[in-house]
């Protein structure tokens, strides 16, 4: 790589590892986004029921808070899972868009909410996706909503219950890579 040695502290440092679920080699280090492969690539079945699961329920909570279904499904935009059940990447305004149709005047509004949150030309974009996706989101997503006229109250009690849906996401997650892990070793 150019000759440059990269250390762990570098913020482009790269660890591959093969995957013990799915068996893909994948970077588990790098950008702030440890175990990312886990998070939002894996196509293990178990690791794929888990996120669809975990969509769900983010999309249920949205869903009681937003206005209408329009709202919530931008709102809920970041995650969506391609047909494969990964994590899109949503690098590019098109991937927010995918599968949204006709959007009004409101809505349109309301995406370009999304996009400016998401930074997609800032260089850490990457990695405030992912932790977004694991429900560490900021008080810009809290501003989000209430700039889409939700009650503060509401806004603020929604962050939190993402936050702890994220938080119930990851613990899961460990335990079904701890129980392969198990069986790979003993
Ligand atoms: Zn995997």
């Amino acid at each position: 790589m150019n000759g440059v040695v990269r250390t762990k502290e570098d913020p482009d440092y790269k660890e591959m590892v093969k995957c013990a679920m799915c068996g893909e080699v994948a970077e588990v280090a790098g950008h702030g986004s440890r175990n990312w492969h886990q998070v939002g690539e894996c196509k293990d079945k178990r690791v794929v029921r888990l996120r669809r699961a975990y969509a769900n329920s983010i999309a249920t909570a949205v869903g009681t808070s937003c206005k209408d279904l329009g709202q919530a499904e931008i709102a809920g935009r970041l995650w969506m899972l391609d047909d494969q059940g990964v994590v899109l990447d949503l690098d590019a305004e098109d991937q927010l868009r995918e599968v949204m149709g006709e959007l009004d005047g409101r809505e349109e509004r309301e995406m370009a909410d999304l996009v400016d949150l998401l930074r997609v030309r800032e260089t850490h974009w990457r990695e405030q996706r992912r932790f977004a996706y694991k429900g560490m989101l900021g008080g810009a997503w809290e501003r989000m909503l209430t700039n889409w006229v939700i009650d503060p109250t509401v806004a603020a009690r929604t962050r939190k219950k993402l936050f702890d849906k994220g938080m119930d996401f990851g613990t899961k997650l460990v335990k079904i890579f701890s129980q392969q892990i198990t069986v790979l070793y003993f």
